[in-house]
């Protein structure tokens, strides 16, 4: 189950290749539902699914992509409408704007922090304003009470992109259903893969009409296969598991990295925040060469990159408004480093020499 890092202890591959997912593999082979449009596997994880995050309504689809599209039918956008956003944030999610013919408008984030400051939400709003998109990045949970009061008292709708944070809740509710409508991704690298795949999580009987309505052209155009469902049924039955494994690697990276070390992890911010790990962010102090960094880490084997592009540094401003000033987003864009999850499930041994190496840098 474990492949040698290049330099150095051991990191889990990933995916993980769980005894539960190979017999689920097996049993439908041996019973052909693999091959079925419908079956009891998606029936299953759509159940599981409601239970873990308790809502009403899970609609399984083919990518986070495509739930972050469906969320946005569900909360009705429509061409011309405009939809705020961090401009330090996926892509998915500024493309998926664009391709339902609507506006996206970016705001910036709180300071050094990745995720939507709510206080911009009011002053980027206009009568064209029909939603807000909110991301809870590099296990840095957004804050999502101020962030859906904010948006009620204009009127907006909240799509809150949990794909990189299954599991993770704040003041005991999962992240997914603390908005109007959740996006889950089942993408290869995520926490919960089948390759592809995504749902929708609401409490919204309407919302979750809409989206029957919008996939349903004679089939679902948007569809989670029976064999994809399979495999994700025994992964969600030890995610939590494997939640507090990678955040007991994270307490005791905190705890090695040297304080002197000229960059500090990001951690969530609320006080009930219980973040899941995805990507760990690291912010570098001004001065340091991103770029040497990564080369450092890359030559010690170690999965650490650069984070996301902001989207208005990649974008045509024909394509986006930007309300505010978007200066800290320049920063993330700037000084942001992400640390890939399969490292926090290896052993101590690994762990030390990561730390270790992040607490020399490129010298
Ligand atoms: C991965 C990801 C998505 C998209 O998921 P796919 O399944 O790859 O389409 C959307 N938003 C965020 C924040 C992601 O990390």
């Amino acid at each position: 189950m474990t492949d040698p890092s290049p330099v150095g202890g051991s990191v889990p591959s990933w995916p993980l290749t769980d005894p539960e997912v190979r017999a689920a593999v097996d049993r439908m082979l041996h019973d052909g539902s693999w091959g079925r449009y419908h079956g009891p596997h998606g029936d299953a994880l759509r159940t599981a699914l409601a239970d873990y995050h308790q809502v009403e309504h899970v609609h399984l689809c083919c990518s986070g992509t495509s739930a972050l599209e469906l969320c946005l039918k569900a909360v009705g956008v429509r061409p011309g409408d405009e939809v705020i956003l961090a401009a330090y944030d996926y892509k998915a999610g500024f493309a998926t704007v664009l391709a339902l013919g609507a506006v996206p408008v970016l705001v910036d984030t709180l300071p050094a922090y990745p995720a939507l400051d709510p206080e911009r939400i009011a002053p980027a709003v206009t009568e064209r304003t029909r939603a807000v998109i909110v991301s809870h990045l590099h296990g840095c949970l957004a804050p999502m009470d101020e962030t859906v009061s904010a948006a009620r008292a204009h009127g907006l709708a909240v799509v809150e992109d949990a794909c990189q944070v299954p599991g993770a809740r704040q003041n005991g509710r999962p992240a997914g259903t603390m908005g109007d409508v959740g996006a889950l991704s089942f993408g290869g690298s995520k926490l919960l893969t089948a390759g592809r795949g995504g749902a929708v999580v609401t409490d919204s009987a309407r919302c979750a009409q809409r989206i029957r309505l919008s996939v349903q052209r004679g089939n679902d155009a948007y569809p989670l296969s029976e064999m994809q469902a399979a495999v994700l049924l025994p992964q969600l039955q030890c995610l939590d598991e494997r939640n507090s494994r990678r955040q007991a690697a994270v307490e005791r990276l905190t705890r090695a990295v040297s304080s002197d070390a000229p960059l500090r992890m990001i951690r969530s911010r609320g006080p009930n925040d219980a973040p899941t790990w995805y990507k760990v962010a690291w912010l570098l102090d001004d001065g340091e060469s991103r770029e040497s960094w990564v080369a450092h880490l890359k030559a010690a084997g170690i999965a650490m990159d650069t984070g996301f592009p902001a989207l208005h540094r990649i974008h045509a401003r024909s394509r986006f408004r930007a309300s505010g000033d978007l200066s800290e987003s320049d920063r993330l864009h700037e000084r942001l480093l992400t640390l890939h999850h399969p490292v926090l499930l290896a052993d101590e041994e690994e762990l030390l020499r990561v730390a270790q190496c992040i607490s020399a840098g490129p010298t």
